[in-house]
Protein backbone atom coordinates (compact mmCIF):
# COMPACT_ATOMS: atom_id res chain seq x y z
CA UNK A 1 0.00 0.00 0.00
CA UNK A 2 1.29 3.30 -0.91
CA UNK A 3 1.13 6.24 1.77
CA UNK A 4 -2.27 7.26 1.05
CA UNK A 5 -4.59 8.88 3.21
CA UNK A 6 -8.62 9.95 2.97
CA UNK A 7 -9.87 12.62 5.05
CA UNK A 8 -13.19 12.71 5.79
CA UNK A 9 -14.96 16.27 6.08
CA UNK A 10 -18.34 16.66 7.80
CA UNK A 11 -18.44 19.57 9.99
CA UNK A 12 -15.53 20.71 10.29
CA UNK A 13 -15.29 22.43 6.81
CA UNK A 14 -12.00 24.45 7.39
CA UNK A 15 -8.14 23.93 6.91
CA UNK A 16 -6.75 25.64 10.14
CA UNK A 17 -6.93 24.14 13.85
CA UNK A 18 -7.94 20.92 11.88
CA UNK A 19 -6.95 17.47 13.39
CA UNK A 20 -8.09 15.19 11.22
CA UNK A 21 -5.96 17.81 8.45
CA UNK A 22 -3.21 18.20 10.69
CA UNK A 23 -2.86 14.07 11.19
CA UNK A 24 -2.53 13.66 7.55
CA UNK A 25 0.51 16.37 7.07
CA UNK A 26 2.78 13.81 6.33
CA UNK A 27 1.11 11.60 3.73
CA UNK A 28 2.12 11.48 0.13
CA UNK A 29 -1.35 11.83 -1.12
CA UNK A 30 -4.48 13.51 0.66
CA UNK A 31 -7.67 12.62 -0.74
CA UNK A 32 -10.86 15.16 0.99
CA UNK A 33 -13.90 13.74 0.77
CA UNK A 34 -17.34 14.89 1.61
CA UNK A 35 -21.00 12.84 1.82
CA UNK A 36 -24.12 13.84 2.04
CA UNK A 37 -25.40 10.44 3.84
CA UNK A 38 -28.74 10.35 4.43
CA UNK A 39 -29.09 7.63 6.76
CA UNK A 40 -28.13 10.56 9.27
CA UNK A 41 -30.82 13.27 9.93
CA UNK A 42 -29.04 16.35 9.85
CA UNK A 43 -28.51 15.25 6.34
CA UNK A 44 -31.57 13.87 5.39
CA UNK A 45 -33.55 16.80 6.71
CA UNK A 46 -31.47 19.80 6.36
CA UNK A 47 -33.25 22.72 6.51
CA UNK A 48 -33.68 24.90 3.28
CA UNK A 49 -31.14 27.84 4.98
CA UNK A 50 -28.95 25.48 5.73
CA UNK A 51 -28.47 24.08 2.58
CA UNK A 52 -27.59 27.38 1.10
CA UNK A 53 -24.87 27.87 3.29
CA UNK A 54 -23.76 24.27 2.98
CA UNK A 55 -23.31 24.62 -0.80
CA UNK A 56 -21.71 27.68 -0.43
CA UNK A 57 -19.07 26.52 2.07
CA UNK A 58 -17.82 23.40 0.48
CA UNK A 59 -17.60 25.70 -2.31
CA UNK A 60 -15.08 27.68 -0.15
CA UNK A 61 -13.77 25.03 1.30
CA UNK A 62 -12.98 23.54 -2.57
CA UNK A 63 -11.43 26.49 -3.65
CA UNK A 64 -9.43 26.67 -0.48
CA UNK A 65 -8.17 23.03 -1.22
CA UNK A 66 -7.07 23.39 -4.63
CA UNK A 67 -10.85 22.20 -6.32
CA UNK A 68 -9.44 18.37 -4.75
CA UNK A 69 -12.89 18.12 -2.87
CA UNK A 70 -14.79 15.33 -4.04
CA UNK A 71 -18.46 16.02 -2.75
CA UNK A 72 -20.83 12.58 -2.89
CA UNK A 73 -24.10 11.35 -2.11
CA UNK A 74 -25.02 8.03 -0.65
CA UNK A 75 -23.92 5.56 2.27
CA UNK A 76 -20.64 6.59 4.00
CA UNK A 77 -20.29 2.64 5.73
CA UNK A 78 -20.32 1.83 1.70
CA UNK A 79 -18.74 4.44 0.06
CA UNK A 80 -15.52 4.88 2.08
CA UNK A 81 -14.52 1.14 2.45
CA UNK A 82 -15.08 1.05 -1.21
CA UNK A 83 -12.76 4.02 -2.47
CA UNK A 84 -9.77 2.27 0.10
CA UNK A 85 -9.66 -0.47 -1.52
CA UNK A 86 -10.09 1.07 -5.34
CA UNK A 87 -7.93 3.99 -4.53
CA UNK A 88 -5.69 1.90 -1.74
CA UNK A 89 -5.97 3.68 0.59
CA UNK A 90 -4.49 2.85 4.11
CA UNK A 91 -5.77 5.33 6.41
CA UNK A 92 -9.06 7.60 7.22
CA UNK A 93 -9.37 10.45 9.03
CA UNK A 94 -12.36 12.30 10.41
CA UNK A 95 -13.71 14.69 13.33
CA UNK A 96 -16.10 13.65 15.76
CA UNK A 97 -19.69 14.56 15.71
CA UNK A 98 -21.89 14.08 18.68
CA UNK A 99 -25.65 13.40 17.28
CA UNK A 100 -26.87 9.92 18.02
CA UNK A 101 -27.39 8.65 14.42
CA UNK A 102 -23.90 9.87 13.58
CA UNK A 103 -21.96 7.91 16.39
CA UNK A 104 -23.32 4.93 15.69
CA UNK A 105 -22.43 5.14 11.97
CA UNK A 106 -19.43 6.05 12.51
CA UNK A 107 -18.43 3.08 15.34
CA UNK A 108 -19.87 0.74 12.34
CA UNK A 109 -17.84 2.31 10.29
CA UNK A 110 -14.17 2.33 12.19
CA UNK A 111 -14.86 -0.55 13.59
CA UNK A 112 -15.44 -2.39 9.55
CA UNK A 113 -11.64 -0.22 8.56
CA UNK A 114 -10.13 -1.63 11.29
CA UNK A 115 -11.20 -5.08 10.25
CA UNK A 116 -9.65 -4.08 6.54
CA UNK A 117 -6.42 -3.07 8.34
CA UNK A 118 -7.07 0.57 7.64
CA UNK A 119 -6.42 3.12 10.28
CA UNK A 120 -9.30 4.75 11.39
CA UNK A 121 -9.07 7.35 13.43
CA UNK A 122 -11.62 10.36 14.36
CA UNK A 123 -10.57 13.56 16.53
CA UNK A 124 -12.33 16.57 18.64
CA UNK A 125 -12.63 19.44 16.37
CA UNK A 126 -15.91 20.97 17.56
CA UNK A 127 -15.83 20.90 21.36
CA UNK A 128 -13.84 22.19 24.41
CA UNK A 129 -14.85 19.83 26.43
CA UNK A 130 -16.39 16.63 25.22
CA UNK A 131 -19.57 15.12 26.53
CA UNK A 132 -18.29 12.44 28.10
CA UNK A 133 -15.61 14.08 29.69
CA UNK A 134 -17.77 16.07 32.13
CA UNK A 135 -19.65 14.47 34.51
CA UNK A 136 -21.43 15.84 38.11
CA UNK A 137 -20.08 14.79 41.40
CA UNK A 138 -21.84 11.72 41.08
CA UNK A 139 -20.78 10.34 37.86
CA UNK A 140 -24.34 11.75 35.89
CA UNK A 141 -24.56 14.43 33.09
CA UNK A 142 -24.91 17.80 34.35
CA UNK A 143 -28.66 19.29 33.88
CA UNK A 144 -27.88 23.03 34.83
CA UNK A 145 -25.85 24.80 33.12
CA UNK A 146 -24.19 26.82 35.92
CA UNK A 147 -22.74 24.25 37.77
CA UNK A 148 -21.81 22.69 34.22
CA UNK A 149 -19.84 25.31 33.30
CA UNK A 150 -18.01 26.61 36.07
CA UNK A 151 -17.27 22.94 38.11
CA UNK A 152 -17.81 20.65 35.35
CA UNK A 153 -15.72 22.99 32.61
CA UNK A 154 -13.80 25.64 33.65
CA UNK A 155 -12.73 23.40 36.67
CA UNK A 156 -11.39 20.62 34.91
CA UNK A 157 -9.30 20.91 32.09
CA UNK A 158 -8.67 24.17 30.00
CA UNK A 159 -9.20 23.63 26.19
CA UNK A 160 -6.27 22.64 23.98
CA UNK A 161 -4.22 25.48 22.17
CA UNK A 162 -5.47 25.39 18.42
CA UNK A 163 -3.19 23.76 15.70
CA UNK A 164 -1.36 25.61 12.89
CA UNK A 165 -2.52 25.07 9.34
CA UNK A 166 0.05 22.63 7.71
CA UNK A 167 2.70 24.37 5.47
CA UNK A 168 2.45 21.84 2.76
CA UNK A 169 -0.41 19.61 2.53
CA UNK A 170 -0.57 16.98 -0.72
CA UNK A 171 -4.57 16.95 -1.35
CA UNK A 172 -5.21 15.18 -4.51
CA UNK A 173 -8.77 14.43 -6.01
CA UNK A 174 -10.76 11.45 -6.05
CA UNK A 175 -10.90 9.78 -9.26
CA UNK A 176 -13.52 7.44 -9.40
CA UNK A 177 -16.93 6.87 -11.07
CA UNK A 178 -19.28 7.45 -8.20
CA UNK A 179 -21.19 10.56 -9.39
CA UNK A 180 -19.83 14.17 -8.34
CA UNK A 181 -23.23 15.64 -6.16
CA UNK A 182 -24.35 19.21 -6.40
CA UNK A 183 -27.32 20.73 -4.45
CA UNK A 184 -27.28 23.80 -7.69
CA UNK A 185 -29.40 25.62 -4.54
CA UNK A 186 -27.59 29.02 -6.09
CA UNK A 187 -28.72 27.92 -10.11
CA UNK A 188 -32.58 28.38 -8.83
CA UNK A 189 -33.35 32.11 -10.08
CA UNK A 190 -34.87 34.74 -7.93
CA UNK A 191 -34.74 31.83 -5.03
CA UNK A 192 -35.67 32.76 -1.52
CA UNK A 193 -31.78 31.76 -0.42
CA UNK A 194 -30.11 34.41 -2.66
CA UNK A 195 -30.48 37.43 -0.85
CA UNK A 196 -28.24 35.59 1.48
CA UNK A 197 -25.33 36.78 -0.34
CA UNK A 198 -26.26 39.95 0.58
CA UNK A 199 -25.26 39.43 4.47
CA UNK A 200 -23.01 36.82 4.47
CA UNK A 201 -18.97 35.75 3.10
CA UNK A 202 -19.81 31.47 3.81
CA UNK A 203 -16.28 29.76 4.65
CA UNK A 204 -13.23 30.01 6.58
CA UNK A 205 -11.55 33.39 5.29
CA UNK A 206 -15.16 34.98 5.66
CA UNK A 207 -15.56 33.66 9.55
CA UNK A 208 -12.00 34.75 10.26
CA UNK A 209 -13.28 38.48 9.06
CA UNK A 210 -15.93 38.18 11.01
CA UNK A 211 -14.16 37.59 13.99
CA UNK A 212 -11.64 39.83 13.59
CA UNK A 213 -14.11 42.27 12.96
CA UNK A 214 -16.03 41.27 16.34
CA UNK A 215 -12.85 41.77 18.07
CA UNK A 216 -12.05 45.36 16.87
CA UNK A 217 -15.37 46.67 17.36
CA UNK A 218 -18.36 44.71 18.96
CA UNK A 219 -16.52 43.00 21.46
CA UNK A 220 -16.09 46.48 23.43
CA UNK A 221 -19.06 46.38 24.67
CA UNK A 222 -20.67 42.71 24.28
CA UNK A 223 -21.88 42.33 28.19
CA UNK A 224 -24.18 45.11 27.23
CA UNK A 225 -24.47 45.37 23.51
CA UNK A 226 -24.97 42.10 23.06
CA UNK A 227 -28.70 42.61 24.70
CA UNK A 228 -29.75 45.30 21.94
CA UNK A 229 -30.43 43.76 18.27
CA UNK A 230 -30.27 46.90 16.56
CA UNK A 231 -26.28 47.43 17.79
CA UNK A 232 -23.72 45.74 16.48
CA UNK A 233 -22.15 44.03 19.51
CA UNK A 234 -22.88 40.52 18.34
CA UNK A 235 -20.32 38.00 16.70
CA UNK A 236 -22.59 36.72 14.43
CA UNK A 237 -20.31 33.44 14.29
CA UNK A 238 -23.19 30.87 14.94
CA UNK A 239 -23.23 29.59 11.84
CA UNK A 240 -19.78 29.52 11.27
CA UNK A 241 -19.13 27.76 14.37
CA UNK A 242 -22.16 24.96 13.52
CA UNK A 243 -20.10 24.09 10.01
CA UNK A 244 -16.96 24.37 11.77
CA UNK A 245 -15.36 26.93 9.37
CA UNK A 246 -14.31 28.44 12.85
CA UNK A 247 -12.21 26.70 15.59
CA UNK A 248 -14.32 26.78 18.90
CA UNK A 249 -10.65 26.54 20.18
CA UNK A 250 -9.09 29.50 18.39
CA UNK A 251 -12.40 31.78 19.03
CA UNK A 252 -11.69 30.53 23.23
CA UNK A 253 -7.99 31.15 23.22
CA UNK A 254 -8.19 34.68 20.93
CA UNK A 255 -11.02 36.00 22.92
CA UNK A 256 -9.51 35.15 26.36
CA UNK A 257 -6.49 37.26 24.83
CA UNK A 258 -8.32 40.12 23.48
CA UNK A 259 -10.96 40.96 25.14
CA UNK A 260 -11.44 42.13 29.31
CA UNK A 261 -13.25 41.91 32.01
CA UNK A 262 -17.38 41.66 31.97
CA UNK A 263 -17.06 41.74 28.01
CA UNK A 264 -14.70 38.34 27.83
CA UNK A 265 -16.00 36.63 30.76
CA UNK A 266 -20.03 36.38 29.12
CA UNK A 267 -18.87 35.85 25.79
CA UNK A 268 -16.93 32.46 26.97
CA UNK A 269 -19.79 31.77 29.01
CA UNK A 270 -21.88 32.02 25.39
CA UNK A 271 -19.33 29.66 24.23
CA UNK A 272 -19.97 27.23 27.56
CA UNK A 273 -23.89 27.42 26.20
CA UNK A 274 -22.75 25.76 22.96
CA UNK A 275 -21.24 23.21 24.64
CA UNK A 276 -23.96 22.49 27.61
CA UNK A 277 -26.40 21.92 24.45
CA UNK A 278 -24.02 19.33 23.05
CA UNK A 279 -23.80 17.79 26.71
CA UNK A 280 -27.52 17.66 26.95
CA UNK A 281 -28.14 16.25 23.24
CA UNK A 282 -25.25 13.94 23.67
CA UNK A 283 -26.57 12.58 26.95
CA UNK A 284 -30.48 12.97 25.95
CA UNK A 285 -30.11 11.91 21.93
CA UNK A 286 -34.05 12.78 21.59
CA UNK A 287 -33.63 16.44 22.60
CA UNK A 288 -35.36 17.35 19.14
CA UNK A 289 -38.33 15.87 19.73
CA UNK A 290 -38.92 14.60 23.05
CA UNK A 291 -39.55 16.86 26.50
CA UNK A 292 -36.10 16.61 28.69
CA UNK A 293 -39.26 16.92 30.98
CA UNK A 294 -41.58 13.86 30.02
CA UNK A 295 -44.00 14.73 32.44
CA UNK A 296 -44.92 17.45 29.85
CA UNK A 297 -45.70 15.45 27.04
CA UNK A 298 -49.35 15.53 28.60
CA UNK A 299 -49.54 19.16 28.39
CA UNK A 300 -52.36 21.04 26.78
CA UNK A 301 -50.76 23.04 23.85
CA UNK A 302 -52.93 24.25 21.29
CA UNK A 303 -53.19 23.62 17.85
CA UNK A 304 -54.23 26.37 15.30
CA UNK A 305 -52.42 26.43 12.00
CA UNK A 306 -53.14 30.16 11.39
CA UNK A 307 -51.81 31.43 13.73
CA UNK A 308 -48.77 29.32 13.31
CA UNK A 309 -48.57 30.48 9.77
CA UNK A 310 -48.64 34.52 10.74
CA UNK A 311 -45.97 33.70 13.28
CA UNK A 312 -44.07 32.66 10.65
CA UNK A 313 -44.10 34.96 8.56
CA UNK A 314 -44.06 38.10 10.91
CA UNK A 315 -47.81 38.71 10.82
CA UNK A 316 -48.63 39.14 14.42
CA UNK A 317 -49.07 42.51 15.05
CA UNK A 318 -46.64 43.00 17.73
CA UNK A 319 -43.56 44.77 15.77
CA UNK A 320 -41.06 43.03 17.99
CA UNK A 321 -42.12 39.75 17.02
CA UNK A 322 -42.91 40.62 13.50
CA UNK A 323 -39.28 42.41 12.95
CA UNK A 324 -37.68 39.44 14.14
CA UNK A 325 -39.67 36.85 11.82
CA UNK A 326 -38.76 39.34 8.75
CA UNK A 327 -35.04 39.21 10.21
CA UNK A 328 -35.14 35.41 10.47
CA UNK A 329 -36.80 35.59 6.42
CA UNK A 330 -34.51 38.12 5.17
CA UNK A 331 -31.28 37.26 6.87
CA UNK A 332 -30.99 33.72 7.92
CA UNK A 333 -30.40 34.73 11.35
CA UNK A 334 -32.30 36.40 14.10
CA UNK A 335 -30.76 38.61 17.28
CA UNK A 336 -30.64 36.28 20.16
CA UNK A 337 -33.08 38.49 22.31
CA UNK A 338 -35.37 38.57 19.79
CA UNK A 339 -34.85 34.72 19.54
CA UNK A 340 -36.17 34.35 23.29
CA UNK A 341 -38.95 37.21 22.68
CA UNK A 342 -40.34 35.76 19.57
CA UNK A 343 -40.25 32.06 21.43
CA UNK A 344 -41.86 32.72 23.95
CA UNK A 345 -44.68 34.90 22.21
CA UNK A 346 -45.17 30.97 20.29
CA UNK A 347 -45.57 28.59 23.19
CA UNK A 348 -46.50 31.02 25.70
CA UNK A 349 -48.85 33.28 24.51
CA UNK A 350 -50.15 31.46 21.56
CA UNK A 351 -49.66 28.17 23.58
CA UNK A 352 -48.34 26.25 20.22
CA UNK A 353 -45.77 23.29 20.88
CA UNK A 354 -42.42 24.22 20.42
CA UNK A 355 -41.74 21.43 17.92
CA UNK A 356 -43.33 23.87 15.40
CA UNK A 357 -40.76 27.01 16.56
CA UNK A 358 -38.43 24.61 16.22
CA UNK A 359 -39.06 23.27 12.87
CA UNK A 360 -39.57 26.83 11.45
CA UNK A 361 -36.22 28.15 13.12
CA UNK A 362 -34.48 24.89 11.75
CA UNK A 363 -35.50 25.17 8.00
CA UNK A 364 -34.82 29.44 8.10
CA UNK A 365 -31.80 29.50 10.21
CA UNK A 366 -28.24 29.27 8.69
CA UNK A 367 -27.10 28.61 12.28
CA UNK A 368 -29.61 25.24 12.64
CA UNK A 369 -28.00 23.59 15.20
CA UNK A 370 -29.77 20.71 16.50
CA UNK A 371 -27.62 20.78 19.87
CA UNK A 372 -28.55 24.60 20.42
CA UNK A 373 -31.99 25.13 18.40
CA UNK A 374 -33.75 22.42 20.59
CA UNK A 375 -31.94 23.02 23.89
CA UNK A 376 -33.33 26.83 23.44
CA UNK A 377 -36.73 25.65 22.29
CA UNK A 378 -37.06 23.33 25.41
CA UNK A 379 -35.25 26.20 27.47
CA UNK A 380 -38.22 28.49 26.55
CA UNK A 381 -40.95 26.57 26.77
CA UNK A 382 -39.91 24.79 30.59
CA UNK A 383 -39.65 21.70 29.27
CA UNK A 384 -35.62 21.47 29.22
CA UNK A 385 -33.74 20.52 32.80
CA UNK A 386 -32.15 23.82 33.25
CA UNK A 387 -35.44 25.74 31.81
CA UNK A 388 -36.50 29.26 32.20
CA UNK A 389 -39.49 29.60 34.74
CA UNK A 390 -43.17 29.60 33.44
CA UNK A 391 -43.83 32.65 34.87
CA UNK A 392 -41.34 34.60 32.71
CA UNK A 393 -43.20 35.51 29.75
CA UNK A 394 -41.30 38.12 27.52
CA UNK A 395 -43.93 41.06 27.03
CA UNK A 396 -43.15 42.41 23.50
CA UNK A 397 -44.19 45.77 23.89
CA UNK A 398 -41.58 46.67 26.96
CA UNK A 399 -38.97 44.40 25.31
CA UNK A 400 -39.05 46.40 22.84
CA UNK A 401 -38.98 49.81 24.71
CA UNK A 402 -36.34 48.61 26.93
CA UNK A 403 -33.76 47.01 23.82
CA UNK A 404 -35.15 48.76 21.15
CA UNK A 405 -35.87 52.03 22.38
CA UNK A 406 -35.13 54.25 19.24
CA UNK A 407 -37.13 51.34 17.18
CA UNK A 408 -34.01 51.13 14.45
CA UNK A 409 -34.58 47.35 14.49
CA UNK A 410 -38.75 47.23 14.37
CA UNK A 411 -38.15 49.80 11.05
CA UNK A 412 -35.61 48.27 9.05
CA UNK A 413 -37.48 45.23 8.63
CA UNK A 414 -40.82 46.23 8.94
CA UNK A 415 -40.71 49.04 6.16
CA UNK A 416 -44.69 49.69 6.89
CA UNK A 417 -44.00 51.42 9.88
CA UNK A 418 -41.33 53.12 8.74
CA UNK A 419 -42.70 56.75 9.40
CA UNK A 420 -44.27 56.46 12.48
CA UNK A 421 -43.06 58.27 15.21
CA UNK A 422 -40.85 56.37 17.86
CA UNK A 423 -43.57 55.92 20.86
CA UNK A 424 -46.03 54.62 18.29
CA UNK A 425 -44.19 51.89 16.61
CA UNK A 426 -43.87 49.63 19.79
CA UNK A 427 -47.77 48.91 19.73
CA UNK A 428 -49.57 50.65 17.03
CA UNK A 429 -53.19 48.97 17.89
CA UNK A 430 -52.92 51.08 21.02
CA UNK A 431 -53.17 54.30 19.23
CA UNK A 432 -55.57 56.52 17.39
CA UNK A 433 -56.29 54.84 13.81
CA UNK A 434 -56.47 58.54 12.50
CA UNK A 435 -52.95 58.99 14.25
CA UNK A 436 -51.60 56.35 12.53
CA UNK A 437 -53.19 56.91 9.43
CA UNK A 438 -51.22 60.51 9.01
CA UNK A 439 -47.90 58.07 9.10
CA UNK A 440 -49.34 55.81 6.28
CA UNK A 441 -50.83 52.66 8.54
CA UNK A 442 -53.03 51.81 8.53
CA UNK A 443 -54.51 48.77 10.68
CA UNK A 444 -55.76 45.51 9.21
CA UNK A 445 -54.30 46.70 5.66
CA UNK A 446 -50.64 47.62 5.19
CA UNK A 447 -50.10 46.09 9.21
CA UNK A 448 -51.96 43.63 10.78
CA UNK A 449 -54.56 43.85 14.32
CA UNK A 450 -52.74 41.66 16.76
CA UNK A 451 -53.63 38.44 16.67
CA UNK A 452 -53.70 37.83 20.14
CA UNK A 453 -54.82 40.20 22.97
CA UNK A 454 -51.56 40.16 25.33
CA UNK A 455 -52.59 40.69 28.54
CA UNK A 456 -55.06 37.72 28.15
CA UNK A 457 -53.18 35.58 26.61
CA UNK A 458 -50.97 36.11 29.61
CA UNK A 459 -53.35 35.04 31.98
CA UNK A 460 -54.07 32.00 30.05
CA UNK A 461 -50.64 30.46 29.97
CA UNK A 462 -49.69 31.55 33.58
CA UNK A 463 -52.94 29.68 34.57
CA UNK A 464 -52.36 26.65 31.87
CA UNK A 465 -49.00 26.66 32.80
CA UNK A 466 -49.50 26.96 37.00
CA UNK A 467 -52.65 24.58 36.85
CA UNK A 468 -50.84 21.82 34.74
CA UNK A 469 -47.90 22.01 36.99
CA UNK A 470 -49.90 21.99 40.57
CA UNK A 471 -51.99 19.11 39.00
CA UNK A 472 -48.70 17.10 38.32
C1 LIG B 1 -35.45 29.77 20.39
C2 LIG B 1 -33.95 29.79 20.17
C3 LIG B 1 -33.39 29.03 19.15
C4 LIG B 1 -32.00 29.03 18.94
N1 LIG B 1 -31.47 28.27 17.93
C5 LIG B 1 -30.12 28.24 17.73
C6 LIG B 1 -29.54 27.46 16.69
O1 LIG B 1 -30.23 26.74 15.94
N2 LIG B 1 -28.18 27.52 16.52
C7 LIG B 1 -27.39 28.27 17.33
O2 LIG B 1 -26.16 28.29 17.12
N3 LIG B 1 -27.90 28.99 18.35
C8 LIG B 1 -29.24 29.01 18.57
N4 LIG B 1 -29.76 29.77 19.60
C9 LIG B 1 -28.83 30.41 20.57
C10 LIG B 1 -28.43 31.86 20.24
O3 LIG B 1 -29.56 32.65 19.97
C11 LIG B 1 -27.48 31.95 19.06
O4 LIG B 1 -26.39 31.08 19.24
C12 LIG B 1 -26.92 33.37 18.90
O5 LIG B 1 -27.96 34.29 18.75
C13 LIG B 1 -26.01 33.40 17.68
O6 LIG B 1 -25.61 34.70 17.41
P1 LIG B 1 -24.12 35.19 17.60
O7 LIG B 1 -23.18 34.23 16.95
O8 LIG B 1 -24.07 36.60 17.13
O9 LIG B 1 -23.97 35.10 19.19
P2 LIG B 1 -22.88 35.68 20.19
O10 LIG B 1 -23.63 36.40 21.25
O11 LIG B 1 -21.82 36.41 19.50
O12 LIG B 1 -22.33 34.36 20.88
C14 LIG B 1 -21.16 33.65 20.41
C15 LIG B 1 -21.48 32.20 20.21
O13 LIG B 1 -21.89 31.59 21.43
C16 LIG B 1 -22.87 30.58 21.16
N5 LIG B 1 -24.12 30.92 21.84
C17 LIG B 1 -24.54 32.15 22.22
N6 LIG B 1 -25.72 32.06 22.87
C18 LIG B 1 -26.05 30.76 22.90
C19 LIG B 1 -27.15 30.03 23.43
N7 LIG B 1 -28.15 30.63 24.12
N8 LIG B 1 -27.19 28.70 23.27
C20 LIG B 1 -26.19 28.06 22.61
N9 LIG B 1 -25.11 28.69 22.09
C21 LIG B 1 -25.04 30.02 22.23
C22 LIG B 1 -23.10 30.55 19.66
O14 LIG B 1 -22.29 29.55 19.10
C23 LIG B 1 -22.62 31.94 19.25
O15 LIG B 1 -22.18 32.00 17.90
C24 LIG B 1 -31.16 29.81 19.80
C25 LIG B 1 -31.75 30.58 20.82
C26 LIG B 1 -33.12 30.58 20.99
C27 LIG B 1 -33.72 31.41 22.10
Amino acid sequence: MENKCLVWFRKDLRLYDNPAIDAAKSFHHVYPLFIIDEDIYENKFLGKASIWWLENSLKSLNINMNKTLKVVKGDSLKIIPKLCEDLKINSVFWNRCYEKDRITKDTKLKNKLLANNINAKSFNANLLWEPWTIKNKSGNPYKVFTPFYRSGCLESSSPRKPLKKPEKIFFKKINSNIKEFSFNYSSIKNHWSTKFEKYWQVGENGANTNFDTFLKNGSKNYSIGRNFPGKENVSRLSPYLHWGEISPFEIWHTANSRMQGENKKIFLSEIGWREFSYHLLYNFPNLKEKNLKDNFDNFPWLENDALLKKWEKGLTGYPIVDAGMRELWETGYMHNRVRMITSSFLVKNLLQHWKYGKNWFWDCLLDADMASNSASWQWVAGTGTDATPFFRIFNPITQSQKFDENANYIKKYLPELNKLPTKLVFSPFEHDSSVLKNYGVVLGENYPYPIINYSESRKRALSTYSNFINKD
